[in-house]
């Protein structure tokens, strides 16, 4: 059995632990790489009224202005919808 002194052992703790904290921080810089915001237009919606760009949800039917509250009608939405259903 390797016998070790009790300073070496908590230097050796030490380094094993920065190199999880290591691995888990490159590991979270590659995930947020390859999962990253990937915005259409189809996805924004515009105000009529006060022409606030916002995001909205794929499956939101109606959409509502997060700023003025009114409800938006949406061109591009409506042919995205359209296409989908024409595969
Ligand atoms: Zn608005």
């Amino acid at each position: 059995m390797i016998e070790i002194e009790l300073h070496h052992a908590f230097v050796l703790l030490t380094a094993i632990l920065l190199a999880l904290l290591y691995s888990l921080s490159l590991y979270d810089a590659w995930r947020a790489r390859v999962r990253g915001w990937d915005l259409t237009e189809d996805q924004l919606g515009e105000c009529v009224r006060c022409h606030t760009v916002f995001i909205a949800g794929r499956s939101e039917t109606v959409i509502r202005c997060p700023r003025c509250g009114s409800l938006c009608p949406s061109s591009r939405r409506g042919d995205s919808a359209s296409r989908t259903k024409g595969r």
